[in-house]
């Protein structure tokens, strides 16, 4: 494939690369897996993704460092919670060391998909694994298959991160003691008429309180929430029902351990949130998106922050934890995974 890629101009969009890795699961076992150049996946027309949507997901990326290398960033934690997710879901676990080969297989493979320094943009690497074989009785599928594919993605924010409104939702994104603490997919069908409708109204993104009280924050539909107190210290909704970030939980480390804040990891009443003066959306996707205000009901909260710019705290958050990933700055033991 030729790589006449505008770097600079990527989207957030699916795009075919050379290879992908796939791996089947049968009698009970799952093969060595290889790298496919078919972009195409041939299933039963009865299978258990399709019928009882029996599948599972994770969201990395890889980018090249000043000095060439290619990194991914705490990509065990990625393996760990798919691991997470297929327990939950009944679907035959695949071992760390599998996620890692294919991680390594497949980045390995597409290298010069991997956009250059400094260009903003990544490779974004999508784990996914599915029920493949027919079933129609409710049961776990026969037969599975663990895919890992990846496509060069522009940075989130073209031209600097704006801060966003969003509103309370009346919908949940999950149910007490069901599925919102893992990667299903699933969790997002159920979140797209909720999100159309606040694209439809003006809002960027749903704010989920949590489904058994309606009184408690939990998260977005894909990200989930930090916020900044007046005296400077890290507050983030904790949760059964949240799916478990990894970048929050890098950036509660980087608070506590590189910027010497307090962290506190706990319930956040709804009623709370105006004292707080900034807040945050985290994920893989955009690091940090800053919010500007929420809107509940019609009624504001509008933070100190304001609408045109980051708040001080939350803008050293993200400098800290993106100059550890693109190796600015010493990353904890174990961060960054080279592929070699
Ligand atoms: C993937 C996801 C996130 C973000 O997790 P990261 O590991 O930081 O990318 C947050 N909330 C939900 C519901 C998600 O699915």
């Amino acid at each position: 494939m030729a790589k006449n890629i505008d770097w600079g101009n990527l989207g957030f969009e699916y795009s075919v690369a050379d290879y992908r890795y796939v791996s089947t699961w049968k009698d009970g076992a799952w093969d060595k897996g290889e790298l496919i150049t078919d972009p195409t996946v041939h299933i039963s027309e009865c299978a258990g993704v399709l019928q009882y949507s029996q599948s599972a997901f994770e969201g990395l990326k890889a980018y090249r460092t000043e000095d060439g290398r290619i990194v991914t960033f705490r990509p065990d934690l990625n393996a760990q919670r798919l691991i997470d997710s297929c327990k939950r879901l009944v679907i035959p676990e695949i071992s760390q060391e599998k996620f890692m080969d294919a991680l390594d297989q497949l980045v390995k493979a597409n290298s010069d998909l991997v956009p250059p320094y400094g260009s903003g943009a990544t490779l974004y690497v999508r784990p996914y694994i599915f029920g493949s074989g027919p079933v129609i009785g409710v049961a776990p599928a026969p037969e599975f298959q663990f895919r890992m594919i990846c496509m060069p993605v522009g940075p989130y924010f073209k031209g600097g991160a704006k801060p966003i409104a969003i509103k309370v939702s009346d919908f949940d994104r999950a149910a007490p003691h069901g599925t919102g603490n893992i990667k299903a997919g699933l969790n997002y069908a159920m979140s797209l008429y909720a999100g159309q409708q606040a694209h439809a109204e003006g809002f960027a993104e749903n704010m989920y309180l949590d489904p058994g009280t309606r009184t408690k924050v939990e998260e977005t539909g894909g990200a989930n929430f930090i916020f900044v107190t007046k005296d400077g210290k890290l507050v983030t909704p904790k949760s059964d029902s949240i799916l478990p970030s990894v970048t929050r939980r890098s950036l509660m480390y980087v608070a506590e351990h590189i910027l010497g804040m307090e962290v506190e990891h706990r319930e956040v009443l709804f009623s709370e949130v105006p004292d707080f003066v900034e807040c945050g959306l985290c994920g893989t996707a955009a690091v940090i998106s800053p919010v500007g205000k929420i809107n509940d009901h019609g009624k504001e909260i509008c933070f100190a922050s304001g609408m045109d710019e980051m708040g001080p705290v939350i803008k050293k958050l993200y400098d800290t934890l993106t100059g550890i990933q693109m190796g600015h700055l010493e990353a904890p033991e174990g961060w960054i995974h080279e592929i070699k």
